[in-house]
C-alpha cells in the first residue's frame, strides 16, 4: 500500500505543474470536450470560460470514462456503455482512543453477505501509523451496486443518514459504540465502473472498433477499460505513451499503426 501527504490528487496536482513547464503543453482546466469529428484531423470541441472553442489536432487520447467518450461521437458504440457505473458512499473516521479489535489492514465484505450495508472498512491508521500517531483512522465504504437495495436513493439520501449507517456498521461488525472525534462524508456519485463477465472479449471488440474505424487518430486509456485501480491506470496510460512515441502517430515512422491503448486485448485465448 502507498500513501501521499496531502491525498492522492498530489499525483494530477504535480502531473499538471510538470506539464506547464513545457513550452509545447497547454493545459486547459474546467474546459469539457462537448463533441469529437473525426476527418483530416480530428475536431476536438471544447468548452473554455463556459464559450465553444474547436481545436484541431492528429491524435487523441481520450481518458475519460467510456460513456462520457460515447457522448462525444456519433457512432454509437455498445462497448462503451455496456458496463454499469455505480455510487459509492465512502466515511472517514477519526477517534482519538484506540478503538480496532484487531491491526490490519481493513477488510473487503463478500457479495454472500448479503446484510451488510457495507462494501468493506479501511483500518487506514493500521497501514499509515506515522501520519496521525495519536488517532485512529478507519474508511466505511458502502454502495456499490448495492447502494439502492442496501442504502437507498443515492439522489436524496442526506449525509447524517449516510453518516448513521457507517457508525452501524462499526458497531455492529466491529463492535465500536465509541464516538468519533472526527468524521467525513463523500458519496460520489456514477464513480466506478463495475466490469460485467466478458469485459475482456469486449475490449477486444472495442480495439478492433478504434483500430477500423479511427485509424490512428484515437486511443483510450482509464478505469472503464483496463482495470479500475489507480496503478492499473498508471500502468496502461504509460504503456499507451510508449506505444504511441514507438509505433503511432507521435513517433517518427511515416506509417505510424493505430494505438489504441486496448493492445492488452489484442490476443485473447
Ligand atoms: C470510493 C473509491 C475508492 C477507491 N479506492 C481506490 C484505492 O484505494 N486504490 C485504487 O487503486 N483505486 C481506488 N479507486 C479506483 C480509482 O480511484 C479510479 O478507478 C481511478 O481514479 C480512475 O481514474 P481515471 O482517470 O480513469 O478516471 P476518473 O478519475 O474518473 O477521471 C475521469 C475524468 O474525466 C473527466 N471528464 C468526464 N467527461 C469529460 C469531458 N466531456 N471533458 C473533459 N473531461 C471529462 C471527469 O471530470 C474526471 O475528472 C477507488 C474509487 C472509488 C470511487
Amino acid at each position: 500500500m502507498y500513501s501521499l501527504y496531502g491525498g492522492i490528487e498530489q499525483l494530477s496536482i504535480k502531473l499538471k505543474e510538470e506539464l506547464q513547464k513545457l513550452p509545447n503543453v497547454q493545459v486547459c482546466l474546467d474546459s469539457p470536450a462537448t463533441r469529437l469529428e473525426f476527418g483530416e484531423k480530428v475536431k476536438v470541441h471544447v468548452k473554455v470560460q463556459s464559450k465553444p472553442s474547436v481545436l484541431e489536432v492528429d491524435h487523441v487520447v481520450c481518458a475519460i470514462p467510456s460513456k462520457a467518450l460515447q457522448k462525444l461521437i456519433e457512432q454509437p458504440i455498445e462497448e462503451l456503455t455496456f458496463n454499469p457505473s455505480v455510487d459509492v458512499a465512502v466515511v472517514n473516521f477519526a477517534f482519538d482512543k484506540k478503538v480496532l479489535p484487531y491491526a490490519a489492514f481493513g477488510y473487503l465484505v463478500p457479495r454472500s453477505v448479503s446484510d451488510s450495508i457495507a462494501l468493506g472498512v479501511v483500518f487506514d491508521s493500521c497501514s499509515f501509523p506515522l501520519a496521525t500517531p495519536n488517532h485512529e483512522i478507519l474508511t466505511v465504504m458502502m454502495g456499490g451496486h448495492q447502494f439502492p437495495s442496501r442504502i437507498g436513493d443515492s439522489a436524496t439520501i442526506t449525509n447524517d443518514e449516510l453518516l448513521f449507517k457507517a457508525r452501524q456498521v462499526l458497531g455492529q461488525q466491529l463492535k465500536i459504540q465509541d464516538v468519533p472525534v472526527a468524521h467525513q462524508v463523500t458519496l460520489q456519485h456514477q464513480c466506478i465502473p463495475q466490469y460485467l463477465v466478458n469485459h475482456p472479449r469486449r475490449m477486444q471488440k472495442l480495439h478492433r472498433t478504434i483500430e477500423n474505424q479511427f485509424k490512428s487518430k484515437l486511443s483510450v486509456t482509464g478505469a472503464s477499460y483496463t482495470g479500475v485501480a489507480i496503478n492499473d491506470c498508471i500502468l496502461y496510460s504509460g504503456k499507451l505513451a510508449d506505444q504511441l512515441l514507438s509505433k503511432g502517430i507521435l513517433g517518427s515512422d511515416p506509417y505510424p499503426s493505430p494505438v489504441t491503448g486496448l493492445e492488452l486485448y489484442e490476443t485473447l485465448s
